[in-house]
């Protein structure tokens, strides 16, 4: 229902009470008394009104008004329908986040929601079981003074929440946490913690298995290879038949002795192993190392191979690290470069101290990469066209070494590549690691 009332009107009905008041008032020779007396009880009529209003505001229980009848029950029913309408509102507004806290309680992960000062606002049960904070107990703790690690620490400091955070659970330090944070709304952050353990044992496994088999199979390898090279040495001239099925059998024995190389060198770096024994490496001087190395590839591919890296002009063009797998990392994009560009081929070798961070680049003019191959070269095992990497000896091992080396030195691959026209490959060395 609703209820109308202009100034008009108002001022219509005060006017006719007086104006009726005063007539009764006249027919007494009383007009100003009874206008007067009309008057004050208007005044106390609503005095009484406005009372029982504040009483009803401030000390009143139920949400029903006082009854009244006239203009004062018009205003006690428009408020009643307002606390009716907002009490409704209210009561949606609260099943919704019922329903979004019982969606955050069925999630298999820690959540909290975090203030932008990282303040806690809520969190569900698992939060409690994985982080130990506690809903409603934490409320207006900081996360960050229930959660101390460094890394987390270091992960809020850095601000970039696009990649994970892996911590120890504060309350099981058996558990590996994988943290991830978002914003969301305007002023708030979800935080969610998943427990990544198996995930790492598994991966853990997948490793040790790799290494394991790789290694066994190194000493049966080198057996076979020692008899073949013996036998192919022997004065005895061999059978023509049985000449070539030797040939045949070196070149896949050393085809897989390279393969389980490749394979013990990724599990190393995978494990990072050499992860304490970092040193100053001389960048220039590694990379002539590696230049004079590959030579002898580039025997029957003939390539003309440039480089600027003069060590008397660079000297200078050292960064913080392990120089085995640097070496790894630089030989595997040169080698890659020889192997996959046609003969007689043109290779650019080139470092540099560019801007804030140190370029190291293998550009070749050999058949280039699609673009949608691209994102997939640091994969394991990947190969563009399996028959042409498996005649060059590849192992799709060589990409993905090179990532996890530069994991460990705070390096970046860049590649860039042009169908047809040949390929770039560019580590770039973060500032943190130059000496
Ligand atoms: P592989 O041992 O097979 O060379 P990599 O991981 O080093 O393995 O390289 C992965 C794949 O990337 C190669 O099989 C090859 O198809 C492609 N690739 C790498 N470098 C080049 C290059 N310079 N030019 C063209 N293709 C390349």
């Amino acid at each position: 229902m609703f209820f109308r009332i202009s100034a008009r009107t108002l001022f219509t009905r005060i006017v006719s009470v007086i104006i009726v008041s005063g007539f009764i008032g006249s027919l007494f020779g009383q007009t100003f008394l009874a206008v007067s007396i009309v008057s004050l009880c208007l005044l106390a009529w609503h005095y009484n009104h406005l009372f029982k209003l504040i009483k009803w505001l401030w000390q009143g229980k139920s949400i029903a008004p006082p009854q009244a009848n006239g203009i004062w029950g018009r205003i006690y029913d428009g408020l009643y329908r307002r606390i009716r309408k907002q009490r409704l509102k209210q009561k949606q507004l609260n099943e919704r986040i019922r329903k979004f806290r019982d969606g955050a309680e069925a999630l298999p992960d820690a959540a909290l929601v975090l203030s932008t000062e990282l303040i806690i606002l809520w969190g569900n049960k698992k939060a409690s079981k994985l982080l130990g904070v506690r809903w409603p107990d934490d409320i207006g703790l900081r996360i960050d003074n229930l959660i101390r690690f460094p890394e987390f620490y270091k992960y809020l400091g850095d601000g970039d929440y696009n990649s994970p955070c892996l911590i120890t659970s504060p309350v099981n330090n058996e558990l590996q946490l994988e943290l991830r944070m978002m914003a969301y709304g305007s002023d708030q952050i979800l935080l969610l913690a998943r427990d990544i353990s198996k995930i790492q044992r598994l991966e853990e496994m997948r490793r040790d298995f790799v290494a394991n088999v790789s290694h066994e199979l190194k000493t049966p390898l080198t057996v076979v290879r020692g008899y073949v090279e013996m036998v192919q040495a022997s004065e005895t001239a061999l059978d023509p038949h049985w000449k070539k099925a030797f040939t045949t059998i070196e070149t896949q024995v050393s085809r897989m002795d390279r393969l389980v190389e490749q394979l013990l060198v990724l599990s190393r770096v995978e494990h990072n192993v050499d992860a304490d024994n970092h040193q100053e490496v001389n960048l220039s001087r590694l990379i002539l190392m590696v230049i004079e190395e590959v030579q002898w590839l580039n025997q029957d591919k003939n390539h003309n191979i440039n480089h600027d890296i003069n060590h008397d002009i660079a000297p200078n063009i050292s960064i913080n690290g392990n120089e085995h797998e640097l070496k790894s990392a630089c030989l595997n994009l040169i080698s890659n470069a020889i192997a996959y560009t046609p003969a007689n081929g043109i290779i650019d070798i080139r470092l540099r101290n560019d801007g804030n961070k140190i370029r190291f680049s293998v550009k070749d003019n050999g058949p280039g990469i699609k673009p949608e191959h691209v994102n997939r070269l640091t994969e394991r095992f990947f190969r563009v066209d399996k028959s042409r990497s498996r005649n060059t000896g590849g192992s799709g091992l060589g990409l993905a070494i090179v990532k996890h080396v530069l994991n460990h030195h705070h390096g970046e691959l860049s590649i860039e590549s042009d169908w047809h026209q040949g390929s770039e490959f560019i580590i770039y060395f973060s500032p943190e690691i130059a000496k």
